[in-house]
This record gives C-alpha cells, sequence and structure tokens, in this order.
C-alpha cells in the first residue's frame, strides 16, 4: 500500500485537463480565489441569482483536487455543533443556523440529481458509537442543546444491541442515530461542481495562484490581475496566508486508509445500510463503505508531517499503515488478512469556535474555518457567500454565522508549541481511554486547556 498525495477518491473519478491559467489583466462581476467546494458552490449559486453575472474563479491547483477530493464523504449538517450554536447566537439565531445546514445535506443530492451528476449520494444515517466507557453518553449534551433548538427529534438514542443491528463490531457499544445525514463520492462531487460551473460559463484558470486581494475586489496573480466589484476569499486551510487572518484558523489534518472490497465482511457485520459511523474519541476514528464493499478509515487531529513523503509509507504520529490496520482490527476482527490499497491525508481549516466563519471586509468576502465538517456546510457557506457578493439582505447573508465575533488562536511561536504539547496529551489521553485507563492528571489537564481556553477541537 502507498500513501498518495491525492487518494482513492480523485484515481477512481478520473482525471481532468486542468484548464488554462490566468494570463493578463481581465475584469469579472465577481472574483472568488479556490476551487474546492465553497468556491464551487459560491460560483454556482451566483450563477442561480443573477444568470448574467461574469464570474472568475482562480484555482491554486485544480479544482477539486483540495480536501473537497479528498475527504470521507461524511455528508452533516451542523448538529454536532449544537451547543456551541445555541451558546455563540442563542436559541434563535442558533436554531436559523442549524436549520440552514440541515437544508444543505438533501440539497445537494437534490443537485445531483437535477444536474446528472453521479456523486455517488446516498442519504443513510450518522451512528455515533461509544467505543469506551469513557465515551457512554458523550453526545447526551449535544441532544440537549438540539433539543434547545427546536430539534430534539432530529437524533435518537440507539442502545448497544441497536448499534450492533447497524454494525457489530466487538468494541462499539450505544450510540447515537443522525438520520438526516448522507454520504458522497467526494471526488466525484468536487469535479461534478467543477464541470456544471464551467458549463455555467463560470471562467475557471487552474494552476494559478492568488497572491493578494485587495479590499476594492482586485485579485492579484503571477500571471495577471482580475479587476472585480467583488472577491471571494475561498481557500480553506491557505487563508491565513491572506492579511488579516494569520491567527483566525489554525491548521491540523486527517488521514484515511482503505481497504481492498471487503463485501462478505460487511455482510457479517450487518453493515449494509451504508451507515457512516464515528467514534466519540477526541482525535476521532471514522468509518464508510463504499459500493464495491471497501471501508474507508479515517482519523483526526494529526500533524501535517505526511505531505513531504507522497509515494512513500504512511507514518504519521507513529500512526503508519500497520498501526491504522491494527486498529481496524480492534473494530472488525474480520479483517485480518485484508489488505489495504490506498492511504492519503489533507489539511484541516480549524476555526476556533469550530464552526465555520463567513465575513466581508470592503469588497472581499470570505469563507474558512469548516474545522473537518465541510463538505454540507460548505454548500450553505455558497449561499451565504453568493448573497453577501451580490450585497443581498436575505434570509443567508442575515445568519449569525456571518461576521461572529472575532476569536483567534494564539499567535506563533505559541500557538505551534501549545499546540503540540496539547496534541500529544489529546493522543495519550485517547490512547488511555482505549485501553480502559484513566489518563493521568497531567495529560488530563493539559487536554482540556483548549476548551478552558474557549477554543473548541476538530471531532
Ligand atoms: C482527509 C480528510 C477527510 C475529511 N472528511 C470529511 C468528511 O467526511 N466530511 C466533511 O464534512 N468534511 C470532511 N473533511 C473536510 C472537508 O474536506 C472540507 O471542509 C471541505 O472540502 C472544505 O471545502 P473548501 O472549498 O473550503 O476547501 P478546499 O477543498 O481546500 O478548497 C480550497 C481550494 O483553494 C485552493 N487554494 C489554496 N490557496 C489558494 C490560492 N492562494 N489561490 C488560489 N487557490 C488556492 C486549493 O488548492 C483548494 O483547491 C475532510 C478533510 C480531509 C483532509
Amino acid at each position: 500500500m502507498r500513501h498518495t498525495p491525492t487518494g482513492y477518491w480523485l484515481e477512481e473519478a478520473g482525471a481532468v485537463e486542468p484548464a488554462a491559467p490566468l494570463a493578463g489583466d481581465v475584469t469579472a462581476d465577481v472574483a472568488v480565489a479556490g476551487g474546492g467546494y465553497l468556491g464551487l458552490w459560491t460560483a454556482l449559486r451566483l450563477k442561480e441569482l443573477e444568470p448574467g453575472c461574469d464570474i472568475v474563479l482562480l484555482e491554486a491547483g485544480v479544482c477539486g483536487h483540495g480536501p473537497s477530493g479528498r475527504n470521507g464523504g461524511f455528508v452533516n449538517s451542523l448538529w454536532a455543533d449544537a451547543r456551541v450554536l445555541l451558546e455563540s447566537f442563542g436559541r434563535e439565531g442558533g436554531a436559523a443556523v442549524y436549520r440552514a445546514s440541515t437544508e444543505s445535506v438533501p440539497a445537494i443530492g437534490d443537485w445531483c440529481e437535477r444536474n446528472g451528476v453521479d456523486a455517488w449520494y446516498l442519504a443513510a444515517p450518522k451512528v455515533k458509537v461509544a467505543t469506551t466507557p469513557a465515551q457512554d453518553g458523550a453526545w447526551a449534551p449535544v441532544a440537549a442543546a438540539l433539543a434547545e433548538l427546536g430539534a430534539g427529534d432530529d437524533v435518537r438514542e440507539l442502545s448497544a444491541a441497536e448499534v450492533a443491528g447497524r454494525c457489530a463490531s466487538p468494541v462499539f457499544r450505544s450510540g447515537l442515530l443522525v438520520p438526516g445525514s448522507a454520504t458522497v463520492q467526494p471526488a466525484r462531487l468536487a469535479l461534478g461542481l467543477r464541470a456544471k460551473a464551467l458549463e455555467a460559463g463560470v471562467r475557471i484558470h487552474e494552476h494559478t495562484r492568488v497572491r493578494r486581494v485587495r479590499p476594492d475586489g482586485t485579485v492579484e496573480t503571477d500571471g495577471g490581475r482580475v479587476r472585480a466589484g467583488a472577491a471571494v476569499l475561498a481557500v480553506n486551510s491557505a487563508t491565513g496566508a491572506f492579511a488579516g487572518f494569520r491567527n483566525a484558523l489554525a491548521v491540523a489534518s486527517s488521514h484515511i486508509v482503505l481497504t481492498e472490497p471487503v463485501p462478505d465482511v460487511l455482510e457479517e457485520a450487518g453493515w449494509t445500510g451504508g451507515e457512516a459511523i464515528s467514534d466519540h474519541r477526541t482525535l476521532l476514528h471514522y468509518f464508510r463503505t463504499t459500493p464495491d464493499g471497501r471501508i474507508a478509515f479515517g482519523w483526526g487531529g494529526g500533524a501535517m508531517g505526511y505531505g513531504a513523503r507522497p509515494g512513500g509509507r504512511l507514518d504519521v504520529d507513529g500512526f503508519c499503515a500497520e498501526s491504522a490496520h491494527a486498529t481496524l482490527l480492534r473494530f472488525l476482527p474480520q479483517l485480518a488478512g485484508r489488505r489495504l490499497t490506498h492511504a492519503w491525508g489533507g489539511p484541516i481549516d480549524v476555526s476556533p469556535s469550530h464552526l465555520p466563519v463567513f465575513g466581508s471586509r470592503g469588497a472581499v468576502h470570505h469563507g474558512f474555518g469548516f474545522t473537518g465538517n465541510g463538505v454540507g456546510p460548505a454548500h450553505l457557506g455558497g449561499r451565504i457567500l453568493a448573497s453577501l457578493a451580490l450585497d443581498r439582505r436575505d434570509e443567508w447573508s442575515s445568519l449569525a454565522l456571518v461576521d461572529p465575533p472575532r476569536k483567534s488562536f494564539p499567535p506563533e511561536p505559541f500557538r505551534y508549541a501549545g499546540g503540540a504539547l496539547i496534541r500529544r496529551a489529546l493522543i495519550a489521553k485517547d490512547a488511555a481511554e482505549d485501553e480502559g485507563r484513566r489518563p493521568g492528571a497531567l495529560t488530563a489537564f493539559v487536554a482540556s486547556l483548549p476548551k478552558r481556553l474557549g477554543l473548541h477541537l476538530p471531532r
């Protein structure tokens, strides 16, 4: 098994011919920087609202080849952030954001259907499981917050027997069912969006890195400039490189390994409903299946060291392919002797509040901070940013996610040093709990620091 920079989904979706880089100066109504889900949904929404809108989209690599084409394909609302929504925006504001995020899940499926994009969209429930006694009932505060937001029926507790009915594993205990969820083949969705944006007349330039965005909406690259009435910054983990955003986000990473097709294993475990599963560790494990019976197994919170070794063995945080396989075997012992075929990873744009952030500075409109949950929320982000770019005061641009009170991460070098220390403590805490031990007092204290500082970690 080799670690590849882009992973299985992009390989399965097939190559695309890159669009020509920007060469020279052009004008447009809106310039979009970044061709992931957020930039592409924004461009398509702009065309939907104003078909005559002239849009130039600039992408440093190839659209959809970043995290949007490499993620786990879990399509979630902001249900897991219910507590933060309530605390940050109150009952009414929080409920409006939550409802808007739930609408995006089926809207992505509808869009695929209407546009003939086969992104393997599957309306399948998310199952959050406890895998250690320490995780039992860990979802209770979120379930209570959802009830306060008027959405208590959106989740349902599952007994251990009910969890086993969806996927039998020796380590799965009780859990929480989130029916309004889905999965996609992420790269097929991203490349489908790219194809439809091109068809709609969006002028896409690839291998075109934006170097600077001026407050008047002018966007500068090495090869030319776009003079636009409005600019949209949708560059995910690269946002911190732009003036004024340095401490607005932190960058973590997530990684995935994929098995060979194992339909017999899925059959034996009774995992045939396409459920997207994750545990309740701080640095969570997540699992899903593919139509040909593979299992994608991912985990969050690693370092960025993997990127330096495309083609080499996956080895992040001591979490090499062998240990990924060993972890998978704990969940599904039937996988003994079965091969992992692919491994890959990508950056995660972590927001201090755990919620995505949208807003405007002059004629520049930004969105970032999906914190590992961007497949569904980037669709909502596209609606928000299109309304902001067109200066529309509507239900999207007035959501409380827009221009929230500013929160920042500590500046460097404290962020790197503190982050490394906290990450080590989180790994130690999760490992102790996996082994049925209580973490040591110092580990528990350091692991609790982000919460004490009002920072929310990716799940
Ligand atoms: C391994 C992994 C697993 C994940 N699993 C899930 C999941 O299961 N469910 C979920 O909801 N989320 C998941 N995520 C997160 C999800 O992929 C992202 O939140 C989502 O793709 C965000 O879309 P985006 O458009 O903001 O970012 P991106 O896909 O990163 O797009 C940003 C684009 O901007 C481009 N760019 C960067 N700098 C510049 C520049 N200066 N000029 C021009 N272009 C630039 C990049 O090349 C990139 O194409 C996962 C992420 C990873 C890495």
